[in-house]
């Protein structure tokens, strides 16, 4: 049984649909991507995965547990952590403490101050712990949104967009640590447009257009898929 499964979820926006019956499935201990063109509705089945949009119809299940009508609170106790493509960061607050006010909301906060240290090392930022946010590089400031979530050592890790702004030796980087991730049992679901990280780094595939998922497979059948070539590949 995977540990994150949709069912059948649909959302509209005055009667357009941007998630169409959409049924994923997120397994512990793997990578799974979702991609697809801006506009495909890859940000708002994040939003209702992560309790933030009640979907028109379908499920969350989480465990097993049907979460659908559960707040985003109450989801991530139950160890379900996301970063926004818009990233949420505190400007005027340095990189510790912003990865300190998530810490201290998390299971570690008993030991918050370790967990930030931990987190710091595990993404390479330890050199800037002390850089307002505001202050930092795009793709320094998308690992502390990464960061944020890591701290609450989630289960299921939801990633918008983190590589974003990223040089080419901090998305190597970041592939490895998101390997590292899985291996030790996190579910992470990933929506990146860098298509070399993605097919790289991801056990499973899913493709979104338009709200409805078209194709989902390894990353090897997803890149000889002629429709989806044609249609996502090209972009981003
Ligand atoms: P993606 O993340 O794949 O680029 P989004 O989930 O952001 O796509 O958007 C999917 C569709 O839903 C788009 O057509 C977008 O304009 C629309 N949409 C997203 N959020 C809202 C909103 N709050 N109100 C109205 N339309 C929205
Ligand atoms: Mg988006």
């Amino acid at each position: 049984m995977p540990l994150l499964h949709t069912d059948d979820v649909t959302v509209a926006f005055g009667g357009r649909r941007a998630l169409d019956n959409v049924s994923l499935d997120v397994e512990a201990g793997r990578i799974t991507g979702l991609i697809g063109p801006n506009g495909a509705g890859k940000s708002t089945f994040f939003d209702v995965v992560s309790g933030l949009r009640r979907p028109e119809t379908g499920r969350v299940v989480l465990d097993g547990k049907d979460i659908t009508v559960l707040g985003p609170a109450r989801r991530a106790r139950r160890g379900m952590a996301r970063t926004f493509q818009h990233l949420e960061l505190f400007g005027r607050l340095s990189v510790r403490d912003n990865l300190l006010v998530a810490a201290e909301l998390g299971p570690g906060r008993r030991h918050a101050s370790r967990t930030v240290n931990a987190v710091l090392a595990r993404l390479g930022i330890e050199d800037s712990c002390d850089d307002l946010a505001d202050s930092l590089p795009t793709g320094t400031a998308r690992l502390v949104e990464v960061g944020r979530a890591l701290v609450l050592e989630p289960r299921v890790l939801l990633l918008d967009e983190p590589a974003a702004g990223q040089d080419a030796q901090e998305t190597e980087r970041f592939a490895a640590m998101l390997r590292d991730l899985a291996t030790e049992g996190t579910a992470v679901l990933l929506v990146e447009h860098d298509m070399s990280l993605v097919m790289s780094v991801c056990d499973r595939i899913h493709v979104l257009d338009l709200g409805v998922v078209v194709a989902g497979g390894p990353p090897a059948d997803i890149q000889r898929n002629r429709t989806v070539l044609a249609a996502y590949l090209g972009e981003g």
